[in-house]
């Protein structure tokens, strides 16, 4: 029998229309497309059903409310569906990704973002071989996780991160491997992929959180620290040099996150290099911040910081809970 999957169309390139104002949203435009696509509609290919969001956001728009959004329709939809489809515009499909990994509680069905760089409507598109591609890997093969589908590659989703604007292979996973390729056969990675869940599948919806995140650069002014940590600040993403290093000499910045931590904000190093991991014990001034109470996000992308944060401070957990939790691999986010 074939399978059914669950299409959510949140927006994005691929689904876009050319206007003389750029690339927008159209309602109802992809899924005609969709519909004329052979290939969709083969006999190989799933039976699906599309829910089109009202409004159709470019991505730049996404927020946690539209994250609740997708979790609700997933849970609402879990036992009609074998697997779920996002489709997504690519600016901040790692962010998404990333957030709703943690969300999906005890996830037992494969849920796959993908978009596109240039829209179905276009010539030289990719979205038709992303979306062939992706349609048939929620169809024909069994995971339990947020997996995130482009140019040729299944990448599991809060390892990754948008690293082109132009090239069609848009999106990397720095620090994991990718979790199968699809060449003339579907080359799997499976001794990576996470093991069923033993509990029943739920969702935690992301609750109003203020997180921020603050880029080290020389000569930065320490006052924006202080600025920047109002009382309903939760977390403090600070992107350190290398694993996870400060300067320590500058006294006044450091006494600014001092402040911060004795606000009872969380503060969390996480390294500006896309691929190794933070230690802070590898110099001293890396361990200085450990001493103000860094806690460190390792190897994890900022994409899977930002996502984990909220949900983290969305699970009713005690301040020190939830410092432990972040520096646990939940979701395969991170190695250790
Ligand atoms: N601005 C678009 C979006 O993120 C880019 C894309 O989809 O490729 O919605």
């Amino acid at each position: 029998m074939k399978k059914k999957i669950l299409v959510l169309h949140t927006g994005g390139t691929i689904g876009m229309h050319a206007t003389d104002r750029g690339y927008n949203t159209a309602k109802n435009h992809l899924i005609k497309l969709m519909a004329n696509l052979t290939e969709l509609n083969s006999d190989a290919m799933p039976d699906y059903d599309v829910i089109e969001y009202e409004p159709l956001i470019d991505s730049a728009n996404m927020t946690p409310t539209t994250w609740n959004k997708i979790a609700e329709d997933i849970q609402s939809y879990y036992q009609k569906y074998a697997a779920f489809v996002i489709l997504h515009g690519t600016d901040t499909m790692a962010y998404s990704a990333s957030a709703l990994s943690f969300m999906l509680e005890n996830l037992a069905k494969p849920i796959i973002f993908t978009g596109a760089q240039l829209p179905l409507e276009a010539v030289r598109t990719d979205a038709r071989e992303n979306l062939i591609n992706t349609f048939y890997l929620a169809s024909h093969h069994e995971f339990n996780e947020v997996g995130l589908f482009f140019h040729d590659v299944l990448f599991r989703g809060n390892r990754t991160k948008k690293t082109s604007s132009v090239r069609y292979d848009a999106f990397n996973s720095p620090n994991f491997s990718a979790l199968a390729k699809i060449e003339t056969d579907i080359r799997w990675n499976k001794h990576l992929l996470l093991s069923p869940p033993i509990e029943g599948f739920q969702i935690r919806k992301i609750k109003k959180i203020n997180i921020a995140t603050i880029r080290l650069f020389p000569g930065i002014f320490p006052d924006y620290v202080d600025k920047m940590c109002s009382d309903d600040l939760a977390a403090l993403i600070v992107g350190t040099y290398g694993v996870g290093n400060a300067p320590t000499e500058d006294k006044a910045l450091m006494q600014a996150f001092k402040r911060a931590e004795n606000r009872g904000v969380m503060l969390v190093n996480s390294t500006q290099c896309p691929h190794g991991t933070v230690n802070m014990q590898t110099y001293a001034v890396g361990n200085e911040l450990a001493n103000l109470g860094f806690v460190s996000s390792f190897d994890m992308t900022m994409e899977a910081v930002i996502g984990k944060l909220y949900y983290l401070f969305s699970c009713d957990l005690k301040i020190d809970e939830i410092k432990q939790q972040f520096q646990m691999n939940l979701r395969g986010e991170l190695t250790r």
